[in-house]
């Protein structure tokens, strides 16, 4: 009786928290998965999660953002995970949009680029977005030689989106995503989140479309906090890019020709 008792009680206790635990090992595995630190095919492979493979992607993640690395599911871990950010893999392994800089970065093959904004959002009038858009762009063109300008034939597509939106790769959280320059450089931000330009509630549309903008011209994400190629929206960004993005840029298309104001 007593056994049978416990027996109870131990399944009606224990059941909800073995619930709770699958539910945020999954979640993580799909975060690693999704960012690139884990091959999609061990989703699916028992073995392997169990192993080391699973701890070693989830300690090259804590490495990457800079966090304690301990290989487990724990508290910054967790709230790392939960932090708005941009929807490119940080490792080219879940996806081939965004090569790193140090490796093997496509670049554009031209120095004058032109852009289209193809879809507004439902929440800015278009001509602060057209303005902001024409900031973030001009960010990247103060320390190269690399031009933008809008124009209705633009290459760089430009579209504020929500959920599934025709390229395969669905808003479930993040605030945006860019393609690399060899697939089209476009950017698409999810109109489902709230945006803001200036002061207020809400995402910063100028500091996350200068970010896009990085990986349209080939940029991968930084390990540098303070840096725009961060993958989440830094609090103290000071509407400039970072040493670390100069560095970046400047390796894929030279520094800047006109001005000697472009050392990082
Ligand atoms: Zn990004
Ligand atoms: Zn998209």
């Amino acid at each position: 009786m007593d056994v049978l008792y416990f027996s109870i009680i131990l399944t009606f206790f224990c059941l909800p928290i073995d619930g709770e635990k699958s539910t945020k090992f999954k979640k993580t595995v799909e975060y690693l998965v999704q960012y690139g630190y884990l091959e999609k095919n061990s989703m699916s492979n028992s073995s392997l999660l169990s192993g080391t493979s699973f701890r070693n992607s989830l300690r090259e993640f804590q490495s990457f953002v800079g966090i304690p690395v301990t290989g487990k599911m724990d508290k910054p871990t967790m709230k790392m995970m939960s932090a708005p950010r941009c929807g490119v893999p940080d490792k080219s392994g879940k996806s081939n949009r965004v090569k790193r800089y140090t490796t093997d970065a496509v670049i554009w093959n031209m120095k004058h680029l032109t852009y289209k904004i193809s879809k507004y959002s439902k929440q800015l009038k278009r001509n602060e977005i057209d303005t902001t858009i024409q900031k973030a762009s001009n960010l990247w063109s103060k320390y190269t030689d690399l031009t933008f300008e809008p124009s209705k034939r633009g290459k760089i597509d430009i579209r504020f989106e929500e959920r599934q939106h025709g390229d395969g790769d669905a808003f479930h959280g993040e605030l945006a995503h860019a393609f690399s320059p060899q697939d089209g450089g476009a950017i698409h931000f999810d109109d489902s989140k709230r945006w803001k330009i200036g002061f207020g509630p809400g995402y910063d549309l100028y500091q996350t479309a200068t970010h896009e903008f990085g990986h349209s011209l080939g940029l991968g994400h930084s390990k540098v906090k303070e840096s725009v190629m961060w993958p989440y929206l830094p609090n103290t960004w000071k509407r400039d890019l970072h040493p670390d993005d100069i560095k970046g840029i400047q390796e894929l298309y030279g520094k800047k020709t006109s001005c000697k104001c472009n050392s990082p």
